[in-house]
């Protein structure tokens, strides 16, 4: 039986172990932390349980990443169906809601842009979306890495029409469709941050219709990511997956991983669920192995959060809210459901409230610089925060920058949210799953399509396809 070492116990790395167990493999993954979901992880602070960064999950649909995966484990994690999605609060004082039901957010907008035609530009938005997964879904080896790999296209002649779409950025199809009007771009550079990780100007088309629909069907796991990452933590038992936590890699040489604590393990294949910048540490060894991928040319960003618990009763659990500060141009708030007692005591929530942030200047500030920045960005989104919601008491006010998820997670200057697909990417370039060393392979954020939970899946999914051709 082949013996599959996974490096990482983020989403990417627990459904790449999941996936290598349903192919036969005799799996064990390594998470450095004592936790497993990194980016999608937890804490606990008294009656308290708080995400550390992912709030929302997505892509739930039957032919979507997680709904695949699911269904190929055969077991599904408890959810909350949240509609609307995401609530946004535009910088203008507008408040408007993207539910689930088309006419419903066609009114919505209607309701705040009334001289805008909202219906052709939505309509093709959710037509190359659920297109879009049949594409990623065809696609049997993406990003090309021969031209064997390109000539695959060929093979799917029912997603010719979409590969237009990748030669036109999302900003220019506003334009075609009269939609460029400055708190139109806010809302929707809005969406396309938290869903793409950067502005409709930068993405083409196929990937902005993508990021636009997130976040017409977001779903809140019941307990949080602390009970859908211990649903997952169950399923890796059930399926004899062996899982060592507070167990960082060291290193990997040939077919040796060894431990920061000595422990040495031999396996036949590795599957590396870590950032880019991470990687190559790895392979002392192969030093050179992976300067193809010239890590040190790509960047991500960093994120801001702040904790807490409130005494107060919000129904709609996501919120994003534009205040086009020079400091925070918007923020994210994820309420706790007031019924999910998992997260927070009867009458209260439990929040998390994130916002994109500059990473490599955290690393550079002296000790009281850092505190002042710190306290400065945590200081103006609770003013804001209390102002806009009632909010009676509250708890447990922690905030995180860059170097907290450096020190959490490992992650290289804290980057954060993946690496976005630009407009104009070279898809020969882009980082796929196949790694210089054969027996090497590498899922995760950084690694097409993966941003957020439901690219890693989509990322692990595209890998376990390739194996099984293998
Ligand atoms: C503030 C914030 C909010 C976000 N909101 C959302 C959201 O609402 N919805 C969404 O879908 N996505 C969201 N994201 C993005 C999402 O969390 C990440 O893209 C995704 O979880 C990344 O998963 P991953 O498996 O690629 O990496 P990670 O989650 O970073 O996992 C990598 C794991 O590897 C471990 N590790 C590192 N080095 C080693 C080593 N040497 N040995 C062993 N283990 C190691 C780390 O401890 C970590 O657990 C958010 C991210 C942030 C930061």
């Amino acid at each position: 039986m082949k013996k599959t070492y996974v490096v990482g116990g983020g989403g990417g790395g627990i459904a790449s172990a999941l996936l290598a167990s349903i192919r036969g493999d005799n799996v064990t993954l390594f998470e450095a932390h004592e936790n497993l979901g990194g980016c999608a992880s937890w804490f606990d602070r008294g009656p308290f349980s708080f995400d550390v960064g992912a709030t929302t999950l997505s892509g739930m649909g039957p032919g979507e990443p997680l709904g695949k995966l699911f269904n190929l484990i055969g077991e599904q994690p408890q959810l909350t169906v949240v509609n609307p999605g995401i609530v946004f609060h535009l910088s203008s004082g507008d408040v408007l809601s993207y539910y689930k039901d088309f006419d419903l957010w066609m009114k919505e907008l209607e309701r705040v842009f009334p001289n805008l035609n909202h219906r052709p530009f939505w309509e093709k938005v959710f037509e190359i979306n659920s297109k879009a997964w049949g594409l990623l879904d065809n696609l049997s080896s993406f990003p090309f890495s021969t031209i064997e790999d390109f000539f695959q296209i060929l093979k799917a002649p029912q997603y010719f029409s979409l590969y237009p779409y990748l030669l036109v950025s999302t900003e220019m199809m506003l334009k075609r469709y009269n939609l460029d009007h400055p708190l139109y771009n806010e809302l929707l550079n809005g969406i396309l941050l938290i869903s793409a990780q950067t502005e409709a100007r930068n993405l083409p088309f196929l990937v902005g219709a993508m990021g636009l629909s997130y976040p017409r069907e977001t779903f809140a796991p019941v307990g949080g990511m602390k009970g859908f990452m211990q649903f997952l933590e169950k399923v890796c038992h059930e399926k004899n997956i062996q899982v060592f936590k507070s167990a960082k890699v060291e290193k990997i040489a040939g077919h040796d991983l060894v431990l920061t604590d000595g422990r040495s393990f031999r396996g036949d294949e590795f599957i590396l669920n870590l950032p880019c910048w991470n990687i190559p540490a790895l392979f002392p060894e192969d030093k050179n192995a992976f300067h193809l991928e010239r890590a040190e040319e790509k960047s991500a960003w960093g994120a801001f959060v702040v904790y807490l618990g409130i005494k107060a009763n919000i129904r709609d659990s996501y919120h994003q809210i534009h205040l086009n500060h020079p400091l925070v141009r918007n923020y994210f708030a994820s309420f706790s459901i007031p019924e999910d007692l998992k997260r927070a005591p009867t009458g209260w929530q439990s929040v998390t409230i994130s916002t994109h942030i500059d990473a490599a200047s955290w690393f550079e500030m002296e000790k009281v610089e850092y505190r002042e920045a710190k306290q400065e960005i945590m200081h103006l989104i609770l003013e804001d925060f209390k102002k806009r919601f009632d909010i009676q008491e509250t708890k447990y006010v922690t905030g995180g920058t860059p170097k907290t998820f450096e020190r959490y997670t490992g992650r290289h200057l804290g980057y954060v949210g993946g690496l976005p697909f630009l407009f104009g990417s070279n898809p020969w370039r882009l980082i796929g799953h196949k790694t210089p060393i054969s027996n090497v392979f590498r899922v995760g954020d950084t690694t097409f399509p993966g941003q957020g939970v439901v690219g890693v899946v989509a990322g692990a999914l595209a890998l376990h396809k390739e194996m099984i051709k293998k």
